[in-house]
């Protein structure tokens, strides 16, 4: 989806495509898995059996509207043993704890059954050559060669509004300290309801009161704010190894670890990220409690369990980053999301707090905006209509290319790095 709309948008960039469904951390061993039938080797032909079971039922059969609505964890306990299953139901909770930093508990069947179906048709995740900042700074040239103006260091104190409609924002430059009202028809928010919420009264929203409500005790009040939204919240490690740990280019799933859902060495695509020949390794966790030291001690202690003395003697931690509150992995947690158009004509949001059901991370985040633009085009389309005038437009939600994709997922996982 996102490499799609880079390529109408004809920003250069590179994909690489990973090697391999996953790889997966157990039994205290790593087994790589080229396809989904690879994972037969670590489940087991018992398990294996229940495996296919359930991609039956989750594919071929059509969800009642009850289960739909079923907590992905109670879907399971309906259909297999968790019990006698401990190494699936493991697959599936480090797969939605590293994808969409959420519990089984947290994440209802439909939406899992429409992110794998789209997973399965799109293909797997890539890294991008230059990592993430390169992506940018090609939307940086982009958006100058439109003679648009980004304005870095600079703060939005307020969203002006006229009659119900907003009329521009009000923007801080962090290093001057002057105060700028940019006037504008249409405002576009992509900081989440919360955020923009707050910005139409003038208001911040600040990391620390964010947090001290989030995890007070009386949680129950929060739940009833309206401002209340529920983020999908993260640690991750970043590590410098002088060995390589991950031997192939997609991502390790980690069944037998306390914290660590998953990592990545994107170095084994895109050398260039780390100094030459060392590798660079991220993991990422959900943080379950409010106890940050305790989360980064077991993430070590993941760490040191899965690699033994090579950590210690070959790896540097580099950072150790908590994502939540007002900065959180994703602003609204998969399922959750809110509608683009707000109360206030001429407002809308975009990004990880409106990401389409079935579209996670920034697959989301692009679908997001196609819908966005969908919907000024509808706007424009009825102006058009009632003037008559003749004009064609094209839809930007893109759909989901063939179902017959899923069948190339048993053997290999693939990839979008040759579309042109
Ligand atoms: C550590 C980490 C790793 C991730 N890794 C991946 C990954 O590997 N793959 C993937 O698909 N997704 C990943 N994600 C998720 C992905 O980064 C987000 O989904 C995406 O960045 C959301 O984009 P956005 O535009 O909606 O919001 P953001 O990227 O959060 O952009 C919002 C911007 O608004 C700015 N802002 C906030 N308030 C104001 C204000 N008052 N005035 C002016 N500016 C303001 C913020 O500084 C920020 O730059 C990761 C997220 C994190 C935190």
């Amino acid at each position: 989806m996102l490499s799609h709309m880079l390529r109408r948008l004809n920003v250069p960039h590179r994909l690489y495509d990973a090697d391999v469904f996953g790889s997966f951390h157990v039994h205290g061993r790593q087994y790589r898995s080229r396809g989904l039938l690879g994972v037969a080797r670590f489940l087991g032909p018992r398990q294996f059996a229940w495996f296919l079971r359930l991609g039956y039922l989750m594919f071929f059969r059509p969800l009642s509207a009850q289960e739909r609505q079923l907590p992905f964890d109670l879907w399971l306990e309906r259909h297999i043993n968790v019990e006698h299953n401990p190494q699936l139901v493991a697959f599936f909770a480090s797969i939605s704890r590293f994808a969409l930093s959420l519990e089984l508990s947290q994440v209802s069947t439909a939406e899992v059954v429409r992110t794998t179906k789209n997973m399965f048709r799109f293909g797997a995740p890539a890294i991008v050559e230059g990592g993430c900042g390169a992506i940018t700074h090609q939307l940086e040239k982009i958006i100058g060669t439109y003679n648009g103006e980004i304005m870095l260091s600079s703060e939005v104190l307020g969203i002006e509004q006229e009659e119900g409609h907003a009329t521009g924002v009000l923007v801080k430059n962090k290093t001057t300290g002057e105060e700028l009202l940019l006037r504008a028809p249409l405002v576009v928010s992509d900081i989440g309801p919360r955020a923009t919420n707050a910005l139409l009264q003038q208001r911040r929203i600040k990391q620390s009161d964010v947090l001290k409500q989030k995890y007070a005790e009386d949680h129950s009040a929060l739940a009833r704010s309206a401002d209340d939204v529920q983020e999908a919240v993260g640690l991750k490690v970043h590590i410098l190894s002088d060995v390589s740990l991950i031997p192939h280019k997609g991502i390790m799933y980690c069944l037998d670890t306390k914290r660590i859902a998953g990592m990545v060495q994107p170095t084994n695509s895109d050398p260039s990220l780390a100094p030459a020949g060392k590798h660079l390794l991220i993991s990422h966790q959900v943080i379950q409690s409010n106890n940050v030291e305790e989360e980064r001690a077991l993430a070590l202690a993941d760490l040191r369990s899965m690699f033994g003395e090579t950590f210690d003697q070959h790896c540097q931690i580099l950072t150790m980053g908590t994502y939540r509150g007002e900065w959180p992995v994703n602003r609204v947690v998969q399922g959750e999301d809110v509608q683009s158009r707000l109360q206030v004509g001429g407002l809308y949001l975009v990004g990880d707090a409106v990401k389409p059901s079935g579209y996670l991370m920034v697959e989301g985040v692009a679908q997001s905006v196609n819908n966005f633009l969908d919907l000024l085009d509808d706007l424009d389309r009825e102006q058009v209509l009632a003037r008559k005038a003749d004009h064609r437009f094209r839809r930007n939600v893109m759909s989901p290319p063939s179902r017959l994709n899923a069948l190339r997922w048993l053997w290999k996982a693939p990839g979008n790095a040759g579309k042109p």
